[in-house]
């Protein structure tokens, strides 16, 4: 999924970019975990800003964790300027083979730095317990699901997975929406029962 105000039919060449002026997010600075010239996603939109053929994870050369945490050091000037970090970029982020611990990683340099994380993805890997679990440390994610049947599923989104629906997509989300709700009123049944009368409340993250 791609950061952008604008059509942009470029691949991301670095890990960082931005930073981008995001409608939704204002002032982002992008993480991209497939840096250089290939789309990595699974689905192929018709209407995708990059105006490339999406590839499968195996055919391209991921970022590596490392290379993530380097990434971010050397353009700390850039994170203080952002709103908000957000994975994005040449396609989608949660197909990356260390998607939970690169995560995790940028979880921890996020907190130093004072600043959330956002992601836009496809929801095609909401069905992994493992993603699912990494996008607990998202403030914001931003899933799309804009196909209303399988014609149109195979005929705009086009898959790589053939076997793909939109029921069972559309399922993964629900799922994740709900679990992503009871978790955040939990944390404020929570925050309730700890506050004393006068007491500002926890600001509360949001998945969605
Ligand atoms: S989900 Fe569609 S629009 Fe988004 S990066 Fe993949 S092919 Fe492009």
């Amino acid at each position: 999924m791609a950061l952008s105000r604008s059509r942009n039919t470029h691949l991301q060449k670095e890990i960082v970019y931005g930073l981008v002026d995001s409608r939704r997010l204002g002032p982002s600075l992008g993480l991209n975990l497939f840096p250089g010239t290939k789309k990595v996603c699974s689905f192929d939109c018709i209407y995708c800003f990059f105006e490339t053929p999406s590839h499968k994870v195996g055919d391209a050369s991921p970022a590596t964790r490392e290379d993530v945490v380097r990434a971010l050091d050397s353009n700390r000037r850039l994170v203080h300027k952002c709103q908000y970090l957000t994975f994005s970029g040449n396609g989608e982020p949660t197909l990356h083979p260390d998607f939970p611990a690169i995560v995790s990683d940028v979880a921890k340099k996020a907190q130093d730095f004072g600043r959330p994380l956002a992601i836009f993805t496809n929801g095609t890997q909401l069905s992994n317990p493992d993603v699912v679990s990494a996008l607990k440390k998202f403030s914001k994610v931003f899933v799309k699901l804009d196909c209303g049947t399988d014609l149109e599923l195979r005929t705009v989104a086009r898959p790589h997975d053939k076997n793909m629906s939109v029921s069972g997509l559309a399922q993964s989300i629900r799922q994740f929406v709900t679990a992503a709700r009871t978790a955040t009123a939990g944390q404020r049944s929570s925050c309730k029962r700890q506050s004393t009368p006068g007491e500002p409340r926890t600001r509360l993250g949001k998945l969605g």
